[in-house]
């Protein structure tokens, strides 16, 4: 059945009637990874999600795929090792998605790390990562560390690293993941709430109640096992389970502001000192610039963690202080977001502190939680969890032992980086297309990786009827995401499946009226319905610019 909301009855039918081996709370990277790996494993897999796919963390994190430099000083070398060597496994299955980042670490005087510090660190990070010969990091002087990025504070600078990481789009990553699920016999619904837990006689859990957040009903969904990979809403399931015991969570807001690149022209992604110890980055991508992150203990409202005046203000003085010339001001931003990272409380310690471990808490029901973690390592915990279900599940039903590490998501199907790249020259400059602006073409290619075939095909039915290129290059590509990848709306497109919205904002502001309209016009609205869809996405693209 097609990954579509014009499948949304049928699929909303077969979870009322059919048994599954494993429903799973929460549709961001943990859970669509488990949904995959359970799926390969020949298990039925049912996998609800209360919002849009990757609409809690899992679209708000720095947008890497990387080892945790930062965690070596706080001497978690598993980690390290795990999510480090994890990183050539996440690009290998995702590669459209995941791109290799030249990253320069600049060291200044009085600053967190030292010259001989930093140089130890680096190669003990790309020794317990098993970095590539050719991604092996490389110190730089003074001198050369001014010249990879003249806007350095040059007062500060006095020797830099240059290491690699991998830059990606979290909220692609996890919509990939879904359509691989899908394609391998999930059922996986956005905007299905889990509203409790179903239990046998024995009392242990063997489905939950949901509520479909379109229509209002509400209907049970059976299981034998159920996996609460809700993020930050872990231990809202939990205590739904009168389990709340023993570990909690402990939420920790990270924010993030998009400058135009021309406000911030950064040579290279850069992880630098702030004055309060802490390191951030300043990272170039299409056009922008973004810094990111804070990190503060958040206990106010889960579903709406907004950046505040104060957290913008905490970045803009961090990247005025080590790149002074710039000057940036509250006014340069364009756009924004804040997520949540769901840690597991430790006593006595800071939010940077805090362990990105991941951490599984089995209930005395059988509710299955995993919490933690990083977007890294997504595939390692996905693996652990459908290993777990598989073995207790074994007795009934023999499942296959499959692992998913050499499995390429949809879109990603390339052998090597460079079939990839010749893939992408052939899109962007075949003349056939060039009705077609090939910037916009290019970005295909890295967003939907072998998919973007379908959306030129699109593209050429629709060709009759848009005379403007961008505006027949968006209708083509909202198709896709309405037939292929279950979007409901204009913000489900413009933040989880294109992330236009914080990365291509000045085009975005230029057919927004068009991209509600086309909206409207495939979801067949009233006029009333179509109003309203206006004014909440309207309002919605407004406050990314909105700090209070
Ligand atoms: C600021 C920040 C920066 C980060 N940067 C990085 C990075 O660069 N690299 C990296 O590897 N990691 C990074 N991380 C960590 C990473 O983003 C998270 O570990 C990861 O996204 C967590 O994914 P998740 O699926 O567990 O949670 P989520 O993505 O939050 O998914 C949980 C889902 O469950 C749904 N849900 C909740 N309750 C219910 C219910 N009752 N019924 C149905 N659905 C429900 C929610 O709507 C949500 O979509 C960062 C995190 C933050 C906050």
């Amino acid at each position: 059945m097609a990954f579509s909301l014009s499948s949304r009855p049928a699929l909303l039918s077969d979870l009322r009637a059919r048994h599954f081996d494993i429903l799973v709370i929460g549709g961001g990277i943990t859970g669509c990874g488990i949904a995959l790996d359970a799926a390969l494993r020949g298990m039925k897999v049912a996998l609800v999600e209360k919002a849009d796919f990757a609409s809690g963390t899992s679209s708000r994190s720095t947008k890497l795929i990387h080892g945790g430099l930062r965690y070596l000083k706080q001497f978690e070398l598993k980690l390290v090792h795990d999510v480090g060597s994890e990183r050539a496994v996440v690009y290998r299955n995702a590669r459209h998605v995941v791109i290799p980042e030249k990253m320069l670490l600049p060291i200044i005087k009085n600053g967190s790390l030292g010259r001989g510090s930093t140089s130890m660190a680096l190669r003990v990070y790309d020794f317990l990562a098993g970095v590539k010969k050719e991604e092996l990091r490389k110190m730089l002087s003074r001198e050369e560390t001014l010249r990879e990025e003249p806007l350095l504070n040059t007062d500060k600078v006095i020797a830099g690293g240059l290491y690699y990481e991998y830059r990606t789009d979290d909220s692609r990553l996890v919509i990939e993941l879904a359509k691989s699920a899908v394609s391998n016999g999930a059922i996986c619904l956005n905007y299905v709430a889990v509203t409790g837990p179903l239990y046998d006689e024995q009392k242990l859990i063997c489905g939950a109640k949901v509520t479909d957040q379109l229509t209002g009903q509400s209907f049970d969904i059976k299981a034998t096992k159920v996996v609460n990979a809700a993020g930050p809403f872990v231990d809202l399931v939990r205590k739904s389970d009168e389990s709340l015991y023993g570990k909690r969570l402990q939420l920790t807001k990270g924010v993030h502001i998009v400058f135009p690149y021309d406000k911030l022209p950064l040579h290279h992604a850069a992880y630098f000192d702030v004055k309060d110890g802490r390191m951030i980055f300043a990272i170039p991508r299409n056009g922008v610039t973004y810094v990111g992150t804070t990190d503060t203990v958040y206990n106010q409202n889960i579903d709406s963690p907004h950046p505040t005046k104060e957290d913008v203000q905490y970045l803009i003085d961090a990247v005025n202080a080590m790149f002074p010339t710039v000057g940036l001001k509250i006014s340069d931003v364009v756009s924004s977001w804040a997520g949540l990272r769901p840690l597991i409380y430790e006593d006595g310690k800071s939010p940077s502190e805090l362990s990105r471990k991941d951490e599984v808490i089995i209930s005395p029901s059988g509710l299955i939680s995993i919490a933690g973690g990083k977007l890294t390592g997504y595939r390692l915990m996905a693996e652990k969890i459908a290993e777990l279900v598989s073995k207790e599940l074994l007795a009934k039903v023999r499942f296959k032992n499959t692992s998913t590490k050499e499995y390429q998501l949809s879109g990603g199907e390339f052998a090597s980086d460079e079939e990839l790249k010749a893939f992408a020259k052939k899109i962007t400059t075949d003349s056939y297309y060039e009705w077609l602006p090939a910037d916009i073409r290019e970005r295909w290619v890295y967003r939907y990786g072998r998919n973007t075939e379908t959306i030129l095909r699109n593209a050429e039915e629709l060709k009759a009827t848009y005379a403007d290129a961008e505006q027949l290059a968006l209708a083509a590509e909202i198709t896709y995401s309405y037939y292929n990848e279950m979007v409901t709306s204009e913000l489900d497109f413009v933040i989880r499946r294109t992330g236009m919205i914080y990365f291509d904002k000045a085009r975005l502001d230029k057919q927004l009226e068009f991209i509600s309209s086309y909206f409207s016009h495939v979801l067949s609205r009233t006029p009333e319905q179509k109003e309203k869809a206006w004014k909440e996405f309207s309002t919605a693209v407004a406050e990314v610019t909105d700090f209070k």
